[in-house]
């Protein structure tokens, strides 16, 4: 039950306040122009000195950044050769986590990477180097992630693997492998992966042959999460939170995968710190690092507060958020909650969509794994498959719309003062078995299994 009293008056300032400013772009700009705000660059460093001064700067309480340490990667270098039928040398960058490797094999080409692709081959890949398509076909019903056929790829026991981007342009897409990675992995462009594949066709016996090195550093480092806190009233010791990642991959200013859903999640905080006294719950903001090689910032951080997760009512990520496109809350699982958001949308007048649909790849899954309530702000516009510009060196801030950002701060800041005001919050903790089965149940049984995402 929605406590509507002081929600008028706080709409008409969040929106006011919110469409009017320049603060979510100037931080995107900021952030971008650091550099990659990778895990163990100087930039990281940076942005997480620049959170906490904005932090302290909006008002935030409780503003620091909490340590943890983790296996890192830094890159070196990368080759793909084909030594038959011709030899010829492809452009190529190694994936994250992916150490130093030399092999040699015979081609494979895998095509979208289905399930039922690797059924079908799956005898026949032993030691093999497998270019595997890295869309995700819309017809199976939920994503393939990169982490799943590179998984798969591994159980087959091939030698190596070859990430080949789905959209043309020349671009390469980079994304993180598993830390430990058992076998190379490798990005290549649309355009050069297909010459690769088709010079089976000049090949007498028809099969092609590859070389692949890579010379990559894996080291233990350090990293931050960045956290601040607009301390609620009444409820104070309950806790909702708005997570984004400030993490880029190396190779690209990462301007919209996630410095923007960063400034969003930074820039809602900044509205309804404006609103402190007339809020609940405790709306506590976390900016996580270290998110593109496998969401470590999230998961340190639920690790490290295990014992106050039962405070948390409701966790919401923004992955993405501040690009065009429309909207909707999409809960991982409490079906429970979708009355609530329903009449959050009625109560604000801005129609959005709200749903359950399980995910895995993002900074979300951690707090869902220990069974919180909890979602991320998803774009539900056409069908989506592949990831545009994100992952590639065009995740540039010519890319990113101001006026986008601000439409998203503001709705984020409206739809979370509301959960943080709600009078008897309807969704429960689950037990991990319970959200185990949830997964089983959504189909995503074979992603847990191949892709590592079983967290401890
Ligand atoms: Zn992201």
């Amino acid at each position: 039950m929605l406590n509507t009293g002081y929600m008028e008056k706080l709409d008409r300032d969040l929106l006011g306040e919110g469409m009017l400013s320049g603060e979510p772009y100037t931080l995107v700009e900021d952030l971008s122009d650091m550099g990659s705000r990778f895990g163990g660059t100087e930039s990281e460093r940076e942005a997480v000195e620049y959170l906490l001064q904005k932090m302290r700067s909006y008002g935030f309480d409780n503003v620091h950044k909490e340590p943890f340490t983790y296996t890192g990667w830094r890159r070196g270098t990368a080759s793909l050769a084909a030594t038959h039928p011709v030899t010829q040398e492809y452009d190529v960058i190694s994936l994250p986590h992916c150490g130093s490797f030399s092999v040699e094999g015979e081609l494979h080409y895998m095509g979208l990477g289905t399930p039922a692709e690797w059924e079908s081959q799956q005898d026949n890949l032993e030691g093999k180097i497998i270019i595997v398509d890295a869309k995700s076909p819309h017809w199976i019903g939920r994503g393939i992630h990169r982490l799943e056929k590179y998984g798969r790829a591994v159980l087959a026991g091939a030698a190596g693997f070859i990430w080949m981007r789905d959209q043309g342009g020349f671009l390469v897409e980079t994304g993180g492998l598993r830390p430990g990675a058992e076998i190379p992995g490798i990005a290549i462009s649309r355009e050069e992966g297909m010459h690769l594949i088709r010079l089976a066709k000049s090949s007498g016996d028809g099969s092609v042959h590859v070389r692949i090195e890579t010379e990559n550093m894996v080291e233990e480092m350090t990293s931050w999460n960045v956290v601040g806190d607009i301390p609620g009233e009444e409820m104070g010791d309950r806790v909702v939170i708005i997570g984004a990642h400030f993490d880029g991959h190396d190779i690209a200013p990462g301007s919209m995968d996630d410095a923007s859903g960063a400034a969003v999640a930074m820039e809602s905080g900044r509205l309804l710190a404006r609103h402190r006294g007339r809020l609940a719950r405790t709306i506590r903001i976390i900016c996580f690092p270290v998110e593109e090689i496998g969401l470590i910032g999230s998961r340190r951080y639920v690790q490290a507060h295990q014992g106050e997760l039962n405070r948390i009512d409701f966790m919401l990520n923004l992955d993405g958020a501040g690009r065009s496109g429309e909207k909707a809350v999409m809960l991982q699982a409490w079906p429970e909650l979708l009355p609530v958001f329903k009449e959050i949308s009625g109560d604000m007048r801005w129609p959005f969509v709200t749903d359950t649909a399980f995910g895995m790849s993002s900074d979300m899954y951690p707090f869902s794994y220990m069974g919180i309530p909890s979602g991320r702000l998803a774009d539900i516009s056409g069908v989506k498959t592949g990831r545009n510009w994100g992952h590639t060196i065009a995740d540039t801030l010519d890319k990113v719309s101001s006026l986008d950002l601000r439409s998203d701060s503001t709705l984020v800041a409206r739809i979370m003062a509301r959960v943080a005001n709600w009078d008897n919050w309807p969704a429960d903790h689950k037990t991990t078995d319970e959200i185990l089965n949830i997964i089983e149940r959504a189909g995503l049984g074979e992603v847990l299994h191949y892709s590592n995402k079983k967290l401890t």
